[in-house]
């Protein structure tokens, strides 16, 4: 019989909580999978079976959180070790392999490296063409002996996203422009269990509508891995202008940004979220030195503010969004909601006794509060598939 096995890494790890990391990684994967297929865990792996084809079933495997290895097997049911000796007579094997027995099993009557060179000879009878090569094997035939008297046998495995079950670590709200960044960041903070809701400002009528789909289809790529986040998108026009009209040009990033962070934080606070997330990232531009990213930590009253992608480079965050297929979307040329505001010469270093002065010069309750008010929450769901 064929079946999928999947290994869960570092759940392993977690002692009296694993209950309660294998029951969020059990509802992520079935919801992913079709009703019919039957998805559990037995003996520290998760078995799928009753599925017809084992491809789509593996791609959407491959989407989950949690997930290290997945390994289309037979199950081979065995009372002696010639079971599964018989059972690899049949198996086809081009090129170079190897064996890699797991015997989680130990009352198996074999140890591994006794029985490996038993499957291993069997293997090249039947395939006189085939060569073994320890070292970089085109093939490894891996054999898991566990404890029910059934023995996984696979030729090849696919890797799956690792990370935590989304919905672990608690909530986050995630501040997404339309740029690379931010869909990679929410992506790394779903990766350690967090599921994220995302908010993302708009200045209409600077801003257009395909301006704002271009978000919603990130978004829509970012919930493709196992979240389910709605997006608060913000209309930022009148705080926008405000901050222009009546603020230093060169603090107008530096008070953008700490506007949006609160907003962020009342939405997070109104759907129980644990942290906000921004695609903030040191020194990739003007605004982002240390001085003008840790002035919005002043703004926040309850929720901290993680930035996942505080010490990456850029190529190394296009490698992740090209993987996770945001990249394109990113890049369509679509207007940002800051460009029309943005100074030619921000402030690098903002000294936060001034940005305070600035934010003087505006009701700063009262704008959130109106601008609160207009928030409007969209659908951008992924169909899984
Ligand atoms: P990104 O590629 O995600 O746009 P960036 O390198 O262009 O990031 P900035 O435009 O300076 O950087 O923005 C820094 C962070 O501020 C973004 O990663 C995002 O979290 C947040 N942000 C910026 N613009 C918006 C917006 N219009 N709506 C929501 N969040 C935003
Ligand atoms: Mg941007």
């Amino acid at each position: 019989m064929s079946v999928i096995v999947c290994s869960y890494g570092e759940i392993h790890l977690k002692g009296a909580n694993r209950g309660f990391f294998l029951r969020a990684l059990m509802k992520n994967i079935r919801q992913v999978l079709p009703k019919e297929v039957k998805a559990e865990v037995t003996d520290t792996r998760v078995v799928v079976t009753e599925y017809t084809d084992s491809k789509p079933i593996v791609a959407q495997l491959k989407k989950v959180f949690g997930l290290t290895g997945i390994r289309v097997c037979e199950a081979v049911n065995f009372q002696s070790p010639e079971d599964i000796l018989n059972y690899l007579k049949t198996i086809k094997i081009n090129g170079t392999f190897k064996v890699v027995i797991n015997r989680a099993d130990k009352n198996f009557p074999l140890k591994s490296p006794v029985f490996a060179p038993q499957c291993g000879d069997v293997i090249l009878k039947q395939n006189p063409q085939a060569k073994v090569d320890v070292q970089t094997p085109d093939t490894v035939v891996q054999i898991e002996i566990r404890h029910n008297g059934v023995a996984y046998v696979s030729t090849g495995i696919e890797r799956g996203l690792g990370g935590l079950p989304v919905g672990v670590s608690g909530r986050a709200v995630c501040l997404i422009s339309g740029g690379i960044d931010s869909p990679v960041a929410a992506f790394l903070a779903m990766k350690r269990g967090l599921a994220v809701d995302f908010v993302h400002f708009t200045t209409p009528p600077y801003t257009s509508e395909l301006a704002l789909q271009k978000v919603v289809s990130l978004c829509r790529q970012v919930n493709f891995f196992g979240n389910s986040g709605k997006l608060y998108v913000v209309p930022f026009t009148e705080i926008g202008s405000q901050i222009q009209k009546k603020c230093h040009d060169e603090y107008t990033i530096t008070l953008m940004r700490r506007f949006m962070v609160a907003l962020a934080e009342k939405i997070g606070i109104e759907h129980e979220a644990n942290c906000i997330i921004t695609g903030e990232n040191l020194a990739q531009v003007a605004s982002q030195t240390i001085q003008g990213i840790t002035s919005n930590n002043f703004v926040v009253k309850q929720l901290p503010i993680l930035r996942p992608l505080i010490c990456f480079d850029k190529d190394e965050i296009i490698h992740i969004a090209k993987q996770i297929g945001t990249y394109q979307i990113s890049i369509l040329p679509y207007e940002d909601c800051c460009t029309v505001f943005v100074p030619s010469h921000p402030t690098i270093k903002p000294n936060l006794a001034t940005v305070k002065a600035e934010e003087q010069k505006l009701n700063f309750d009262e704008l959130v509060e109106n601008c609160y008010q207009k928030i409007e929450c969209k659908d951008c769901q992924s169909n899984h598939e």
